[in-house]
């Protein structure tokens, strides 16, 4: 019995081993969160569309938001505090 029980630990830890050295595949290069270069975003401040690699990033009140211009940015910014 003890026999028995030697060699299902032997057989788990060569598995472990194997495991450890087997290659967990080609990582390939992906970054989330971006999306097609192309894509249009609406400036909430001024109404108009821009594409989205050009577009000015800011975070307000934990929401996303693309601008045309750090103007737009900052005003829409302060029409957000005066809401509260
Ligand atoms: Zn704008």
């Amino acid at each position: 019995m003890i026999k028995f029980l030697l060699l299902i630990f032997l057989i788990f830890f060569i598995y472990r081993a194997v495991r450890k050295y087997m290659p967990l595949g080609q990582k390939t290069e992906q970054r989330p969160g971006d999306g097609p270069v192309d894509e249009m975003v609406q400036d909430p401040s001024c109404m108009t569309y821009i594409p989205r690699r050009t577009a000015q990033r800011k975070v307000v009140g934990g929401k996303e938001f693309f601008f045309c211009s750090k103007e737009c940015a900052e005003k829409f910014e302060k029409g957000m505090r005066a809401q509260r």
